[in-house]
Order: structure tokens, then sequence, then C-alpha cells
């Protein structure tokens, strides 16, 4: 695919993500979120679901985990146009409760989709909910800054890294310390799936 039709195709399955998601939190929330970002990144990040200000404005972290999000990116010299970044759930649950498994499952073909035509060569799973759509038995505490390599039918890419979700993070001292240390070793991480040439 040329750089111009992944584009296109991306930007096709975001608009129809919010036309013809399944879900049924479309009928609580304002607007879908589908993901925003490059769609020749090789760094996709995934989070879990939109909170109050992502459903206000439609666009994926932009509260206050959104911002340290922007600033980790920020010192290892990325930014939000180098990586696509979404979400598990397309839209909001009400009061930001953990969403339930069909809202899971009715919303997990967008992100199939998503990630297929993107290719990342890394996956960023941020926070638990993220770890365990993909890795069900693993706990956070135990994966997080280590690369996982799992292959799966339906998506094309096998390279993982689990973080601690920033949210999380933000208001506690040492899973803080832990994400920003974690941070810091993306690029290492990448570039040795680079080096390694470890498949997609
Ligand atoms: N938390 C998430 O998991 N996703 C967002 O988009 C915002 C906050």
């Amino acid at each position: 695919m040329n750089k111009q039709t992944k584009q296109e195709e991306l930007d096709k399955v975001n608009k129809k993500c919010d036309e013809m998601c399944q879900c049924s939190l479309r009928h609580s929330a304002t607007q879908s979120v589908p993901g925003e970002g490059s769609a020749d990144a090789d760094i996709m990040f995934i989070g879990e679901a939109p909170g109050r200000s992502e459903d206000i404005h439609g666009k994926p972290f932009i509260g206050t985990s959104g911002k340290f999000l922007d600033e980790m990116l920020k010192s290892i010299n990325m930014s939000r146009e180098d990586i696509f970044i979404t979400n598990i759930v397309k839209y909001r649950p009400p009061n930001n409760r953990d969403p339930l498994p069909k809202e899971v499952k009715d919303c997990i073909p967008w992100l199939e989709k998503q990630v297929n035509i993107i290719e990342p060569k890394l996956i960023v799973l941020l926070g638990k909910h993220a770890l365990n759509r993909f890795f069900p038995d693993e706990q956070i505490s135990e994966v997080h800054g280590k690369l996982l390599n799992k292959k799966f039918d339906n998506i094309l890419t096998s390279n993982f890294l689990a973080l601690y979700h920033p949210a999380a993070a933000l208001y506690n001292g040492s899973l803080r310390d832990r994400l920003l240390e974690d941070f810091k070793n993306i690029p290492k991480i990448f570039k040795k799936i680079k080096q390694n040439n470890i498949q997609k």
C-alpha cells in the first residue's frame, strides 16, 4: 500500500467505526473516539477506553493522562505525529467504569482493522485492561517494561510492551517512577526489534 492509500484506508475504518460500531456504549457516549495518528506509525499505543475529555472532543488521551503521555513521548524525542493511539473500547463507559466483556467484544474488530492497516512493529499496551485483552493471564506488575511476543490469528503484529497506565501512575510516586523508567526504554526495545528483525 502506498502512504496515501494506507492513511485513507485508516480514515475510512475510523469513520465506519463511528457509523457502524455495534457497541451499546454508543447510546450513552457523546461520540466515538476511534483513535488518532499516523497510518505509518511503527509504534501503536492502546489504552483502555475514552474518558470525559476524550468523549467531548472525539480524540484519545487528551485529558490529564494524555498530557502526561505527551511529556513522556517528548522525553524520548517522539510526538503524537509519530505514533497511532487508540483504545480497546471506542466509546466512553458511563462514569468511566471498566468496559464490560460485551463492549470489548463489539469494539475489538475495529482495533484489529486498525492494527492490520498500520502493521506497527510494536504495540504498547497502556494499563492492565489493555494488557489483559491480549494476555489474559499476565499481571501488569510482573510484565511491565518487558518485550512480549505472541502471535494472534486476527492481527499482524506480535510484539507487545505493557506499561502502567498513565492515569494510574500519575499520582502514585513509585508507579510513576516505574512508568518513566519503562517509557525511556522504548527506543532500546524498538531498536532490538529492528536489529533482530523480530517478526511483526
Ligand atoms: N484513558 C484511556 O485509557 N484512554 C483515553 O483515551 C483516555 C484516558
